[in-house]
Protein backbone atom coordinates (compact mmCIF):
# COMPACT_ATOMS: atom_id res chain seq x y z
CA UNK A 1 0.00 0.00 0.00
CA UNK A 2 0.69 3.68 -0.14
CA UNK A 3 3.94 4.82 2.08
CA UNK A 4 1.72 7.05 4.02
CA UNK A 5 0.67 3.54 5.37
CA UNK A 6 3.83 3.29 6.79
CA UNK A 7 5.13 6.20 8.27
CA UNK A 8 6.19 4.99 11.86
CA UNK A 9 5.99 9.36 12.39
CA UNK A 10 2.31 9.25 12.04
CA UNK A 11 -0.05 7.11 14.44
CA UNK A 12 -1.98 4.25 13.50
CA UNK A 13 -5.02 5.40 14.09
CA UNK A 14 -4.37 8.78 11.91
CA UNK A 15 -3.61 6.29 9.29
CA UNK A 16 -6.25 4.18 9.10
CA UNK A 17 -8.47 7.15 8.60
CA UNK A 18 -8.95 7.32 4.25
CA UNK A 19 -9.08 10.91 2.97
CA UNK A 20 -12.19 12.05 1.82
CA UNK A 21 -13.37 11.08 -1.59
CA UNK A 22 -15.13 14.79 -2.13
CA UNK A 23 -11.29 16.35 -1.97
CA UNK A 24 -10.15 14.23 -5.32
CA UNK A 25 -13.20 16.11 -7.33
CA UNK A 26 -12.65 19.87 -5.80
CA UNK A 27 -8.83 19.22 -6.55
CA UNK A 28 -9.81 18.36 -10.88
CA UNK A 29 -12.35 20.79 -10.82
CA UNK A 30 -10.35 23.61 -9.07
CA UNK A 31 -7.77 23.11 -13.01
CA UNK A 32 -10.60 23.92 -15.12
CA UNK A 33 -12.06 27.00 -16.37
CA UNK A 34 -15.85 27.68 -17.03
CA UNK A 35 -16.52 24.87 -14.01
CA UNK A 36 -20.66 24.90 -12.89
CA UNK A 37 -20.29 23.33 -9.45
CA UNK A 38 -22.51 21.34 -7.71
CA UNK A 39 -20.61 20.22 -5.50
CA UNK A 40 -20.09 22.12 -2.64
CA UNK A 41 -22.81 21.85 0.32
CA UNK A 42 -23.24 25.55 1.77
CA UNK A 43 -25.90 27.94 1.42
CA UNK A 44 -25.31 30.80 -2.19
CA UNK A 45 -26.40 33.45 0.10
CA UNK A 46 -24.48 35.33 2.30
CA UNK A 47 -25.02 35.88 5.96
CA UNK A 48 -28.00 38.34 6.91
CA UNK A 49 -26.35 42.10 7.55
CA UNK A 50 -27.89 42.37 10.63
CA UNK A 51 -25.94 39.36 11.61
CA UNK A 52 -23.02 40.60 10.03
CA UNK A 53 -23.39 43.83 11.96
CA UNK A 54 -24.16 42.51 15.06
CA UNK A 55 -20.87 40.82 15.03
CA UNK A 56 -18.96 43.78 13.39
CA UNK A 57 -20.18 45.65 16.54
CA UNK A 58 -19.34 43.70 19.18
CA UNK A 59 -15.62 44.34 17.68
CA UNK A 60 -16.45 47.74 18.06
CA UNK A 61 -17.72 47.63 21.38
CA UNK A 62 -14.36 45.91 22.42
CA UNK A 63 -15.68 41.65 22.63
CA UNK A 64 -12.40 40.53 21.73
CA UNK A 65 -11.97 38.39 24.67
CA UNK A 66 -12.52 34.53 25.58
CA UNK A 67 -16.03 34.03 26.37
CA UNK A 68 -17.17 31.04 28.78
CA UNK A 69 -15.84 27.64 27.78
CA UNK A 70 -19.86 26.77 27.07
CA UNK A 71 -20.60 29.77 24.86
CA UNK A 72 -21.70 33.06 26.44
CA UNK A 73 -24.78 32.51 28.77
CA UNK A 74 -27.24 34.96 26.61
CA UNK A 75 -26.40 32.57 22.98
CA UNK A 76 -27.28 29.52 25.60
CA UNK A 77 -30.42 31.00 26.34
CA UNK A 78 -31.22 31.83 22.98
CA UNK A 79 -30.58 28.79 21.90
CA UNK A 80 -32.80 27.10 24.58
CA UNK A 81 -35.57 29.07 23.79
CA UNK A 82 -35.30 28.75 20.04
CA UNK A 83 -35.24 24.76 19.99
CA UNK A 84 -38.20 24.93 22.55
CA UNK A 85 -40.43 27.28 20.25
CA UNK A 86 -39.04 25.64 16.62
CA UNK A 87 -38.51 22.05 18.12
CA UNK A 88 -40.28 21.40 21.15
CA UNK A 89 -37.66 20.37 23.39
CA UNK A 90 -36.26 21.95 26.42
CA UNK A 91 -32.63 22.13 27.27
CA UNK A 92 -31.47 24.16 30.31
CA UNK A 93 -28.72 26.80 29.09
CA UNK A 94 -26.45 26.45 32.14
CA UNK A 95 -26.28 22.16 32.14
CA UNK A 96 -27.42 21.60 28.43
CA UNK A 97 -26.22 23.58 26.10
CA UNK A 98 -22.41 24.03 24.97
CA UNK A 99 -21.96 26.48 22.21
CA UNK A 100 -18.65 24.73 19.20
CA UNK A 101 -16.67 25.74 16.24
CA UNK A 102 -19.35 24.51 13.90
CA UNK A 103 -21.41 21.00 14.16
CA UNK A 104 -18.18 19.35 13.12
CA UNK A 105 -16.83 19.54 16.92
CA UNK A 106 -20.05 18.94 18.33
CA UNK A 107 -19.65 15.66 16.42
CA UNK A 108 -16.07 15.11 17.64
CA UNK A 109 -16.51 15.70 20.88
CA UNK A 110 -19.65 13.72 21.23
CA UNK A 111 -17.63 10.72 19.97
CA UNK A 112 -14.93 11.20 21.95
CA UNK A 113 -16.96 11.49 25.11
CA UNK A 114 -19.02 8.52 24.82
CA UNK A 115 -16.61 5.87 22.62
CA UNK A 116 -14.15 3.35 24.48
CA UNK A 117 -11.62 1.81 21.82
CA UNK A 118 -14.02 -1.00 20.28
CA UNK A 119 -17.12 0.51 20.64
CA UNK A 120 -19.53 0.75 17.79
CA UNK A 121 -21.67 3.24 16.69
CA UNK A 122 -24.09 2.49 13.62
CA UNK A 123 -23.92 5.09 10.63
CA UNK A 124 -26.89 5.21 8.49
CA UNK A 125 -25.37 6.28 5.17
CA UNK A 126 -25.52 7.26 2.67
CA UNK A 127 -23.95 9.89 5.12
CA UNK A 128 -21.91 13.16 5.76
CA UNK A 129 -18.36 12.23 4.96
CA UNK A 130 -17.24 13.13 8.22
CA UNK A 131 -19.17 10.67 10.93
CA UNK A 132 -16.98 7.58 9.96
CA UNK A 133 -13.76 9.08 10.58
CA UNK A 134 -14.84 10.79 13.53
CA UNK A 135 -15.73 7.94 14.75
CA UNK A 136 -12.62 5.74 13.92
CA UNK A 137 -10.61 9.09 15.69
CA UNK A 138 -12.60 8.49 18.60
CA UNK A 139 -11.59 4.38 18.71
CA UNK A 140 -14.70 3.52 17.51
CA UNK A 141 -16.01 1.16 15.00
CA UNK A 142 -18.39 2.46 12.45
CA UNK A 143 -20.73 0.04 11.14
CA UNK A 144 -23.14 1.18 8.02
CA UNK A 145 -26.18 0.77 7.72
CA UNK A 146 -27.16 1.10 4.02
CA UNK A 147 -30.65 3.28 2.81
CA UNK A 148 -31.78 2.72 -0.39
CA UNK A 149 -33.64 5.00 -3.67
CA UNK A 150 -36.29 2.60 -3.57
CA UNK A 151 -37.28 3.47 0.18
CA UNK A 152 -36.50 7.18 -0.52
CA UNK A 153 -33.72 6.96 1.51
CA UNK A 154 -35.76 6.25 5.13
CA UNK A 155 -34.42 3.79 7.17
CA UNK A 156 -36.37 1.45 9.54
CA UNK A 157 -35.79 0.01 12.74
CA UNK A 158 -35.74 -3.47 11.24
CA UNK A 159 -32.56 -2.78 9.26
CA UNK A 160 -31.28 -0.89 12.20
CA UNK A 161 -31.95 -3.72 14.77
CA UNK A 162 -29.75 -6.15 12.06
CA UNK A 163 -26.47 -4.53 12.73
CA UNK A 164 -26.68 -4.09 16.54
CA UNK A 165 -24.04 -6.46 18.21
CA UNK A 166 -23.09 -6.42 21.98
CA UNK A 167 -20.73 -3.48 21.50
CA UNK A 168 -23.00 -1.29 19.92
CA UNK A 169 -23.07 1.86 21.91
CA UNK A 170 -24.81 4.72 19.53
CA UNK A 171 -26.45 5.04 16.63
CA UNK A 172 -25.77 8.42 14.55
CA UNK A 173 -29.04 10.08 12.04
CA UNK A 174 -28.95 12.89 10.17
CA UNK A 175 -32.83 13.70 8.70
CA UNK A 176 -32.91 15.89 6.78
CA UNK A 177 -29.75 14.12 5.16
CA UNK A 178 -26.70 15.36 3.52
CA UNK A 179 -26.40 13.63 1.08
CA UNK A 180 -29.88 12.49 0.14
CA UNK A 181 -32.00 15.20 1.27
CA UNK A 182 -34.53 12.38 2.85
CA UNK A 183 -36.78 13.01 5.91
CA UNK A 184 -38.50 10.90 8.31
CA UNK A 185 -41.45 11.21 9.44
CA UNK A 186 -42.71 10.99 13.74
CA UNK A 187 -44.42 7.63 13.14
CA UNK A 188 -40.87 6.47 11.01
CA UNK A 189 -38.50 7.73 13.93
CA UNK A 190 -41.13 6.64 16.97
CA UNK A 191 -40.09 2.90 15.72
CA UNK A 192 -36.44 3.81 15.90
CA UNK A 193 -36.89 5.37 19.48
CA UNK A 194 -38.72 2.05 20.39
CA UNK A 195 -35.38 0.51 19.75
CA UNK A 196 -32.78 2.70 21.20
CA UNK A 197 -34.58 2.14 24.43
CA UNK A 198 -34.95 -1.53 23.85
CA UNK A 199 -31.56 -2.15 23.42
CA UNK A 200 -30.51 1.14 25.48
CA UNK A 201 -28.47 3.46 22.66
CA UNK A 202 -27.61 6.52 22.59
CA UNK A 203 -28.17 8.41 19.71
CA UNK A 204 -26.67 11.28 17.85
CA UNK A 205 -28.93 13.09 16.09
CA UNK A 206 -27.41 15.66 13.53
CA UNK A 207 -30.51 18.29 12.94
CA UNK A 208 -28.55 21.01 11.17
CA UNK A 209 -30.85 20.78 8.19
CA UNK A 210 -33.98 20.62 10.06
CA UNK A 211 -35.23 24.41 9.47
CA UNK A 212 -34.09 22.97 5.66
CA UNK A 213 -37.77 20.93 5.93
CA UNK A 214 -39.87 21.65 2.63
CA UNK A 215 -43.36 19.62 2.79
CA UNK A 216 -43.80 19.07 6.60
CA UNK A 217 -42.56 20.43 10.16
CA UNK A 218 -39.06 19.03 10.88
CA UNK A 219 -39.89 16.39 13.95
CA UNK A 220 -36.37 16.55 16.63
CA UNK A 221 -35.35 12.67 17.63
CA UNK A 222 -34.90 14.50 21.12
CA UNK A 223 -38.38 15.34 21.42
CA UNK A 224 -39.57 12.07 21.19
CA UNK A 225 -41.26 10.02 24.68
CA UNK A 226 -37.67 8.96 26.53
CA UNK A 227 -35.10 9.99 24.07
CA UNK A 228 -34.10 13.37 25.57
CA UNK A 229 -31.99 11.51 27.93
CA UNK A 230 -30.89 9.65 25.19
CA UNK A 231 -29.93 11.82 22.61
CA UNK A 232 -27.15 14.37 21.82
CA UNK A 233 -28.60 16.47 19.76
CA UNK A 234 -26.23 18.61 17.17
CA UNK A 235 -26.99 21.70 15.57
CA UNK A 236 -25.90 24.74 14.07
CA UNK A 237 -25.61 27.86 12.13
CA UNK A 238 -24.05 27.29 8.66
CA UNK A 239 -26.45 25.89 6.80
CA UNK A 240 -30.16 27.40 7.36
CA UNK A 241 -28.60 30.52 8.62
CA UNK A 242 -26.16 30.89 6.14
CA UNK A 243 -22.76 30.79 8.39
CA UNK A 244 -20.29 28.23 7.16
CA UNK A 245 -17.42 30.48 7.45
CA UNK A 246 -18.15 31.48 11.29
CA UNK A 247 -17.63 28.35 12.16
CA UNK A 248 -20.46 27.55 14.73
CA UNK A 249 -22.65 25.29 16.17
CA UNK A 250 -23.82 23.95 19.07
CA UNK A 251 -24.82 20.64 21.01
CA UNK A 252 -27.89 19.94 23.32
CA UNK A 253 -27.40 16.74 25.96
CA UNK A 254 -28.06 15.64 29.48
CA UNK A 255 -26.16 17.14 31.97
CA UNK A 256 -23.50 14.44 32.58
CA UNK A 257 -22.97 13.97 28.33
CA UNK A 258 -22.16 17.70 28.15
CA UNK A 259 -20.51 18.09 30.94
CA UNK A 260 -17.82 15.41 29.41
CA UNK A 261 -17.65 17.17 26.25
CA UNK A 262 -17.16 20.20 27.71
CA UNK A 263 -14.22 18.79 29.14
CA UNK A 264 -12.96 18.03 25.89
CA UNK A 265 -13.92 21.48 24.45
CA UNK A 266 -12.20 23.54 27.18
CA UNK A 267 -9.12 21.56 26.58
CA UNK A 268 -9.15 21.68 23.15
CA UNK A 269 -10.87 24.67 21.80
CA UNK A 270 -11.19 26.79 25.02
CA UNK A 271 -14.36 28.27 23.40
CA UNK A 272 -15.90 29.25 20.03
CA UNK A 273 -15.07 32.43 18.07
CA UNK A 274 -16.36 35.35 20.56
CA UNK A 275 -17.58 37.70 17.27
CA UNK A 276 -18.92 34.79 15.87
CA UNK A 277 -21.04 34.24 18.54
CA UNK A 278 -22.47 37.46 19.07
CA UNK A 279 -23.59 37.38 14.97
CA UNK A 280 -25.31 34.41 16.21
CA UNK A 281 -27.01 36.20 18.95
CA UNK A 282 -28.14 38.75 16.43
CA UNK A 283 -29.49 35.70 14.06
CA UNK A 284 -31.87 33.65 16.69
CA UNK A 285 -33.02 36.99 17.92
CA UNK A 286 -34.19 38.51 14.22
CA UNK A 287 -33.09 35.85 11.57
CA UNK A 288 -36.24 33.95 11.13
CA UNK A 289 -37.67 35.67 8.45
CA UNK A 290 -34.54 35.68 6.50
CA UNK A 291 -34.53 31.46 6.85
CA UNK A 292 -37.62 31.33 5.96
CA UNK A 293 -37.06 33.80 2.44
CA UNK A 294 -33.96 31.49 2.01
CA UNK A 295 -36.23 28.47 2.12
CA UNK A 296 -38.18 29.39 -0.03
CA UNK A 297 -35.23 29.89 -2.39
CA UNK A 298 -34.12 26.57 -2.17
CA UNK A 299 -37.29 25.11 -2.67
CA UNK A 300 -38.13 26.74 -5.39
CA UNK A 301 -35.01 25.26 -6.84
CA UNK A 302 -35.47 21.69 -5.59
CA UNK A 303 -38.67 21.94 -7.16
CA UNK A 304 -36.91 22.89 -10.53
CA UNK A 305 -33.95 20.54 -10.19
CA UNK A 306 -35.84 17.08 -9.42
CA UNK A 307 -38.49 18.02 -12.10
CA UNK A 308 -36.34 18.88 -14.57
CA UNK A 309 -33.87 15.40 -13.65
CA UNK A 310 -36.77 13.22 -14.13
CA UNK A 311 -36.81 14.60 -17.75
CA UNK A 312 -33.84 14.09 -18.83
CA UNK A 313 -34.15 10.49 -17.65
CA UNK A 314 -32.26 10.83 -14.12
CA UNK A 315 -34.57 9.22 -12.09
CA UNK A 316 -34.56 11.39 -8.86
CA UNK A 317 -36.43 10.99 -5.74
CA UNK A 318 -38.00 14.39 -4.16
CA UNK A 319 -36.31 15.00 -1.23
CA UNK A 320 -37.95 16.14 2.04
CA UNK A 321 -34.90 18.48 2.75
CA UNK A 322 -31.72 20.17 2.89
CA UNK A 323 -30.42 21.42 -0.36
CA UNK A 324 -29.23 18.08 -2.08
CA UNK A 325 -30.81 16.32 -4.61
CA UNK A 326 -29.09 12.70 -5.06
CA UNK A 327 -30.34 10.74 -8.66
CA UNK A 328 -29.67 7.62 -9.91
CA UNK A 329 -27.38 7.48 -12.79
CA UNK A 330 -27.12 3.60 -12.65
CA UNK A 331 -29.05 3.17 -16.12
CA UNK A 332 -25.92 4.57 -17.69
CA UNK A 333 -24.07 1.39 -16.72
CA UNK A 334 -21.14 3.99 -15.02
CA UNK A 335 -20.40 3.65 -11.64
CA UNK A 336 -20.66 7.13 -9.91
CA UNK A 337 -17.20 7.53 -9.62
CA UNK A 338 -16.72 7.17 -13.64
CA UNK A 339 -20.27 9.52 -14.06
CA UNK A 340 -19.16 12.47 -12.07
CA UNK A 341 -15.69 12.27 -13.68
CA UNK A 342 -17.07 12.23 -17.35
CA UNK A 343 -19.50 14.78 -16.25
CA UNK A 344 -16.47 17.08 -14.86
CA UNK A 345 -14.03 16.64 -17.81
CA UNK A 346 -17.06 16.81 -20.88
CA UNK A 347 -19.35 18.93 -19.33
CA UNK A 348 -17.88 21.30 -16.86
CA UNK A 349 -20.16 20.27 -14.30
CA UNK A 350 -18.84 18.91 -10.83
CA UNK A 351 -21.07 16.81 -8.79
CA UNK A 352 -20.06 14.61 -5.88
CA UNK A 353 -19.50 10.90 -6.91
CA UNK A 354 -21.99 8.91 -4.05
CA UNK A 355 -20.35 5.75 -3.41
CA UNK A 356 -18.17 8.18 -1.27
CA UNK A 357 -20.83 8.88 0.87
CA UNK A 358 -21.04 5.24 1.85
CA UNK A 359 -23.32 2.13 1.81
CA UNK A 360 -26.34 2.96 -0.64
CA UNK A 361 -24.69 6.12 -2.57
CA UNK A 362 -23.33 3.88 -5.60
CA UNK A 363 -25.33 4.82 -8.44
CA UNK A 364 -26.17 8.01 -7.17
CA UNK A 365 -24.44 11.93 -7.47
CA UNK A 366 -24.93 14.13 -5.03
CA UNK A 367 -25.72 17.74 -6.67
CA UNK A 368 -26.08 20.54 -4.39
CA UNK A 369 -28.76 23.20 -5.68
CA UNK A 370 -27.75 25.70 -3.64
CA UNK A 371 -26.50 27.97 -6.55
CA UNK A 372 -28.10 30.34 -9.28
CA UNK A 373 -30.87 29.16 -11.02
CA UNK A 374 -29.02 30.24 -14.11
CA UNK A 375 -26.33 27.57 -12.89
CA UNK A 376 -28.72 24.83 -12.60
CA UNK A 377 -30.80 25.32 -15.81
CA UNK A 378 -27.19 25.37 -17.17
CA UNK A 379 -26.38 22.35 -15.51
CA UNK A 380 -29.65 20.31 -17.10
CA UNK A 381 -28.65 21.30 -20.39
CA UNK A 382 -25.22 19.82 -20.17
CA UNK A 383 -26.10 16.86 -17.85
CA UNK A 384 -28.80 15.86 -21.01
CA UNK A 385 -26.01 16.54 -22.94
CA UNK A 386 -23.91 13.71 -21.61
CA UNK A 387 -27.16 11.32 -20.90
CA UNK A 388 -27.24 11.73 -25.04
CA UNK A 389 -24.04 10.52 -25.87
CA UNK A 390 -24.54 7.46 -23.30
CA UNK A 391 -27.81 6.12 -24.80
N1 LIG B 1 -23.54 17.76 9.65
C1 LIG B 1 -23.91 17.64 8.37
C2 LIG B 1 -24.96 16.65 8.02
C3 LIG B 1 -23.33 18.43 7.38
O1 LIG B 1 -23.73 18.31 6.10
C4 LIG B 1 -22.31 19.35 7.74
C5 LIG B 1 -21.63 20.16 6.72
O2 LIG B 1 -21.67 19.89 5.54
C6 LIG B 1 -21.95 19.43 9.09
C7 LIG B 1 -22.59 18.62 10.01
C8 LIG B 1 -20.86 20.36 9.55
O3 LIG B 1 -21.36 21.61 9.79
P1 LIG B 1 -20.49 22.78 10.42
O4 LIG B 1 -20.19 23.72 9.31
O5 LIG B 1 -21.43 23.40 11.43
O6 LIG B 1 -19.30 22.20 11.05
Amino acid sequence: MSNIQTNSRLSQRVQTIKPSGIRRFFDLASKMDNIISLGVGEPDFITPWNVREASISSLERGFTAYTANAGLIELRREISAYMSKRFSVQYDPEEEVLVTVGASEAIDIGMRAILDPGDEVIIVEPSFVSYVPLVQMAGGVPVSVGTYNQDEFKVSAKQIEDAITHRTKALMLCFPSNPTGATMNKAELREIAELVKRHDLLVFSDEIYAELTYDEDPVSFASLPGMKDRTILISGFSKAFAMTGWRLGFVLAPPDLLAAMLKLHQYSLMCAPSMAQHGALEALKNGMDDIERMKQSYKQRRNYIVKSFNEIGLTCHLPGGAFYAFPSIRETGLTSEEFAEKLLLEERVAVVPGHVFGAGGEGHIRCSYATSMDNLEQSVERLDQLLKRLR
